[in-house]
């Protein structure tokens, strides 16, 4: 009976708007209908009223609506970890994506010398201004960091041996291992040291006429703590110097202003590993230096060069869009204390506790005015995290909104508002703790407050 009542395609496709394609429409169309099907036969539907062509149209626009929208879209991040890898690492100021966007709609000297009238060099836009706030020789800018470590092994060490502390042979994620690294790029790795201590006689035993480079990896996600000891940069570039060999770090992260004076662990800056020796330093654009996907290769401009004329160079090569991204975030760290305040990723590491709290009574504020029903509006202390693989012991003391239940069984409970508000429009990532859903404001932008509220109010009365 149920089957029969199922509307035809045709009759369905009708009602729907013109301008979408034939094809989609009947796509959609399907795979509604075979959802019906199915939920006939599985005795989940047995309601002849759901399968009304007005009832059943709704649904198809529904999902129809759901295949238009752009698939990489914004959402509101409320889990406190800043640099996350999975919600798109860092964000940009405003003003720096207007000058992205003069770019991507205009022809631009991209690769032209204004001056001399003829064929210039894309690396010219950044290399002057990393050059000046590190005070390197040289730079070089690429996708990716990835991309900048593999690049410069390949070029200074392929077939070569590099010496690297076993302490510092470390797994990103996403299948970047310095040991897999250094194998694709055709440079032999020769692990010296142990897991917790590296001593620089152990560099010093390993270097023989083969040995290409010494390099040091920063740990990043991890940490040895305990019975442990590791080489200085400084000592390590005075045995590289002794033996003509040169030193080169991985910084990851990379950061370009000292963050201690906001309460956080030391961790050498850019500047602070080229002035202790390192010939070549590589870091993201995208971690803690709050700017578009990139790799920064600063350093001895005789490496630099070397590396410039690599093959492989053009094969990683930075994006226009992403090169006038980066000019401008670059330009903004002339002066630290406005990076501080201007670049997101840095404003929302050095938001101090108090700030926090200021923003989990603005967000309870507004939740409580809308007098939602089965649920508590309180506050918690959590820790909030840097992320992107960077300084995993650093807590950054914050203060979240927690929204509890009342747990009547119709009611809502924190998984399925978890749930909703993912696949609310913008989605909202929180998390849940306790049985709780916990909002952590440092990561939710100032613009976002209104729309979290509503988020957070249709994900609760969605439900039960
Ligand atoms: C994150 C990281 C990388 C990779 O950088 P991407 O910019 O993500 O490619 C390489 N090395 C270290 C030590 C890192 O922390």
């Amino acid at each position: 009976m149920l089957f029969k009542k199922i509307p035809k395609t045709d009759k369905i496709l009708e009602r729907l708007p013109k301008d979408i394609p034939h094809t989609l429409k009947v796509s959609v169309c399907r795979q509604v209908l075979d959802n019906l099907r199915s939920q006939i036969s599985s005795g989940t539907l047995t309601d002849p009223e759901a399968l009304e062509l007005d009832r059943v149209v709704e649904k198809v626009s529904q999902v129809l609506e759901k295949r238009l929208r752009p698939s990489l879209r914004p959402l509101i991040n409320a889990t406190g970890v800043v640099v996350h890898t999975n919600l798109g690492r860092s964000l940009l100021p405003e003003d720096v994506f207007q000058q992205i966007f003069q770019v991507a709609v205009n022809y631009s000297n991209l690769e032209y010398d204004l001056e001399a009238g003829k064929r210039g060099s894309r690396y010219s836009h950044v290399e002057e201004l990393l050059c000046e706030l590190t005070g390197a020789e040289s730079a070089l800018v690429v996708n990716n960091n990835a991309a900048a470590v593999l690049l410069t092994l390949e070029t200074l060490a392929r077939g070569k041996e590099v010496i690297v502390s076993r302490g510092e042979l470390v797994e990103i994620g996403g299948s970047f291992r310095i040991p897999d690294v250094m194998a694709r790029s055709g440079a032999i790795l020769r692990e010296v040291g142990a897991t917790n201590r590296t001593h620089l006689r152990d560099y010093e035993n390993a270097i023989n006429e083969n040995t290409a480079l010494l390099m040091k990896v920063h740990q990043s996600n991890f940490a040895v703590v305990g019975f442990t000891s590791k080489v200085s940069m400084s000592d390590l570039k005075e045995l590289g110097k002794r033996h003509g060999i040169p030193v080169i770090e991985d910084l990851g992260s990379g950061n370009l202003v000292d963050l201690t004076p906001y309460g956080f662990m030391h961790e050498p800056t850019v500047q602070e590993s080229l002035k202790a020796g390192a010939d070549l330093v590589s870091f993201s654009g995208d971690k803690m230096l709050g700017g578009p996907q990139a790799g920064i290769i600063v350093g001895k401009a005789e490496l630099v060069d070397k590396i410039k004329k690599n093959p492989m160079n053009r094969a990683v090569r930075i994006d226009k869009l992403t090169l006038a991204g980066l000019e401008a975030i670059l330009a903004i760290y002339r002066r630290p204390e406005e990076a501080l305040r201007r670049i997101p990723t840095l404003r929302m590491l050095s938001m101090p506790y108090e700030e926090t709290k200021k923003r989990a009574e603005r967000l309870a504020r507004r939740l409580r005015k809308m007098k939602l029903g089965g649920v508590k509006i309180g506050y918690r202390d959590t820790i909030s995290r840097v992320g992107g693989g960077a300084m995993p012991l650093q807590e950054l003391k914050s203060r979240a909104v927690v929204i509890s239940f009342e747990g009547a069984s119709s009611g809502p409970d924190a998984a399925r508002v978890e749930r909703r508000l993912r696949a609310g429009d913008p989605p909202v990532i929180a998390r849940i703790e306790d049985e709780e859903i916990m909002f952590d404001l440092r990561t939710v932008q100032d613009r976002e407050f209104p729309v979290l509220a509503q988020c957070i109010k249709k994900a609760i009365e969605g439900v039960g």
